[in-house]
């Protein structure tokens, strides 16, 4: 890949400072950070790489991917960093200004509606019926009540993640038969 550093965006780095990464100019690139990865492998997300390429201000190289969105958020990063760089919050940081660019796969906006809507990440009307079919006890869960999903939208509406996040009110979930559950 070639890569013109006169065309970098300076403006990157502080921002993420801004929000959220502010050790990230004590990152040395040694790559403690990636051995511990649990996505490292499989996916296109390196997390050495990344803090790298903010650290230059490659924001379309950062930005227009999807790979900062396959970060599980583990810490384990975090854990190893020897030098407190904060890799998993330069993560966050990355992925906030990425959503205020209106840049955000679509699994998590179905993640961000399915929250709002039903109280949970996926939906999980089918484990509660197999609950019900093998006599399990009924489950409580965030979704189970109106008014635990009221509470949730309230504390959504009061936030940006609202706007960010694409929700949507008159949205539908996919179902079970898409997402999880068997
Ligand atoms: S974030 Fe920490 S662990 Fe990762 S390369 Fe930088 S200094 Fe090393
Ligand atoms: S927090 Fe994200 S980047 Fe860090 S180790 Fe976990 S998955 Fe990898």
């Amino acid at each position: 890949m070639k890569i013109v550093l006169n065309d970098t965006n300076e403006e990157l780095v502080n921002k993420v400072i801004q929000y959220g990464g502010e050790n990230i100019y004590k990152c040395f690139q040694c790559g403690m950070c990636a051995s511990g990865c649990p996505v490292a492998g499989d996916t296109d997300h390196k997390i050495k790489r990344t803090m790298h390429q903010v650290l230059l201000g490659l924001d379309e190289q950062i930005l227009d991917k999807k790979s900062i969105w396959l970060c599980t958020t583990c810490f384990m990063c975090l854990e190893r960093c020897p030098q407190n760089a904060g890799p998993t919050e330069v993560i966050f940081a990355l992925r906030r200004i990425s959503a205020e660019k209106g840049i955000i796969p679509d699994a998590q906006i179905e993640v961000a509606n399915n929250i709002y809507h039903l109280g949970h990440a996926v939906t999980v009307e089918k484990g509660i019926k197999l609950r019900d079919k093998v006599g399990a006890p009924v489950l409580n869960t965030a979704g189970s009540d109106k008014k635990h999903i009221d509470e949730i939208q309230r504390i959504i509406n009061l936030t940006k993640s609202f706007k960010l996040l694409k929700i949507k009110k008159d949205w539908k979930p996919k179902g079970d038969e898409v997402i999880a559950c068997d």
